[in-house]
């Protein structure tokens, strides 16, 4: 019987199962149908929602899902929603960082890191703890008190990430309520985020702000410009003129051998920003001229 390759010898690889995987279910227009607050899906399912707000319009599709915790919750897709706000004649560039999630042209817009992360990480290690002293055999079912402390790590996360979310929309509307255009930094988390927890934290809050600030813009109307990075801490606001070495990520003061100007290094690098989008000539504070077009610069 050597030829023999069933059963569960070693080496052989495992699947996740339809069973550990977290269902979702999609249905399209036809699919579903909402009548007096219930959801109705194809193959005669009747759903009893429990609404988080009313739908703005009518839906096109949705999605039934269940998360980590064992909750079931239906997304609803429906067109956009636009909610023009008053022009205010400003404009305003964005530069993320570690320290400072947001660092912007405009001082009452700069957002601290919140650390939301930084709060609920001895509870994770905790965790990790109960979860790495209950760890199940290679193929045994986890135990309860596995099982739970599993399901409490999953709460924590869930609960950090939507306090992340919650900080970065009450921003992202003062920055969409007090700017016509903003010129962004298309930040890209990977280029930070094997580092130490503390950048891991600092990435999560930047992703969930940008996603925020560039959903609200997009509500009311704004012009969102997304900014490339590179080079963008290395250039002067002012004169244009490149450093000719790279700055030292420690260094806090943008000093700029061409033209003299000392600033904060995000604040050069928001500045920075506003001129790769065309929003403002180079060295302007970030306040346009009444009437002036918003308009690539040439
Ligand atoms: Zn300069």
């Amino acid at each position: 019987m050597s030829g023999c390759r069933c059963g569960s010898g070693a080496g052989m690889p495992r699947w996740k199962t339809k069973r550990e995987a977290l269902p979702s279910l999609n249905y399209t227009r036809h699919g579903f149908r909402l009548k007096d607050g219930r959801l109705h899906l194809a193959g005669g399912i009747v759903l009893t929602v429990a609404w988080s707000r009313d739908l703005p319009a009518e839906p096109s599709s949705v999605r039934v899902y269940r998360d980590s915790l064992g909750h079931w919750y239906a997304s609803f897709v429906v067109p956009a929603q636009c909610e023009p706000l008053p022009g205010t004649g400003r404009v305003i560039g964005v530069d993320w960082g570690v320290k400072e999630t947001a660092t912007t042209t405009s001082d009452a817009h700069d957002l601290p890191h919140a650390e939301h992360g930084k709060r609920a990480a001895a509870k994770l290690a905790r965790y990790d703890r109960m979860m790495a002293r209950r760890k199940p055999e290679k193929g045994q079912p986890g135990s309860k008190g596995y099982r739970e402390a599993k399901k409490l790590r999953a709460k924590l996360h869930k609960k950090v990430a939507r306090q992340r979310e919650d900080t970065g929309r009450k921003w992202a509307k003062s920055v969409a309520r007090d700017h016509d255009a903003f010129a962004v930094e298309d930040f890209r988390p990977k280029f930070l985020a094997k580092t130490t927890m503390a950048r891991k934290a600092a990435d999560a809050a930047i992703g969930a702000t940008k996603r925020a600030l560039i959903e609200m813009g997009r509500k009311h109307g704004r012009d969102i410009r997304l900014v490339h990075p590179a080079y963008t801490t290395m250039d002067c606001a002012r004169c244009d003129a490149r450093a000719k070495h790279v700055l030292p990520l420690g260094g806090r003061t943008y000093t700029c051998t061409a033209c003299g100007t000392v600033c904060p290094r995000d604040k050069n690098s928001a500045h920075v920003m506003l001129v790769r989008a065309g929003l403002t000539p180079a060295g302007a504070d970030g306040a346009r001229p009444p009437g002036a077009p918003l308009q690539e610069a040439a």
